[in-house]
C-alpha cells in the first residue's frame, strides 16, 4: 500500500461506482519506472489519469458526437484522456453514454440542427 494514499492530495471525491467498480486500486503512470515508493516525493509521477480539481478534462478528452476520445495533442492521443477515457469506461457504461446521446440530441434539435447520433464503436484497447 502506498504511503501517501490517504494525504490530502491524493484524495477527491468520485462515486462509489466509479471508485469501486472502475478505478478500484489502479493509478497508472506514464513511466512507472516512476513510481514513488519509498519517498514523500511524488513530483517525477506522471499520473495518466485526470485530476478535474487541478486540470481540466478538456485539456484531454474532446466529443466526437456523444462519444468520448483522446485529443490529439502534437500528432498524438492524449494517453491521459485516453487511460480515463478506459479505465472508468467512459463510453462503455449505458447509463452515462445514454445521458450524453440525449444531451447532445437536445442540444441539436435546439439550434435546429437536424442530426442523429450513429451508433459507433471505439476500439477499446490498452496498450
Ligand atoms: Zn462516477
Amino acid at each position: 500500500m502506498r504511503h501517501f494514499n490517504k494525504s490530502k492530495t491524493n484524495l477527491l471525491f468520485a462515486c462509489t461506482i466509479c471508485n469501486r467498480s472502475y478505478k478500484k486500486t489502479n493509478f497508472p503512470l506514464a513511466d512507472e519506472t516512476k513510481r514513488s515508493i519509498d519517498t514523500h516525493d511524488i513530483s517525477k509521477e506522471e499520473p495518466l489519469i485526470i485530476n478535474p480539481s487541478t486540470e481540466s478534462p478538456s485539456n484531454y478528452i474532446v466529443y466526437n458526437q456523444h462519444i468520448m476520445q483522446p485529443r490529439i495533442i502534437n500528432g498524438q492521443e492524449s494517453l491521459k484522456g485516453k487511460y480515463t477515457i478506459e479505465l472508468f469506461k467512459l463510453n462503455d457504461r449505458n447509463v452515462i453514454v445514454e445521458e450524453r446521446r440525449a444531451l447532445y440530441e437536445s442540444y441539436n434539435s435546439a439550434i435546429g440542427k437536424k442530426t442523429y447520433c450513429r451508433t459507433i464503436v471505439i476500439e477499446n484497447r490498452i496498450t
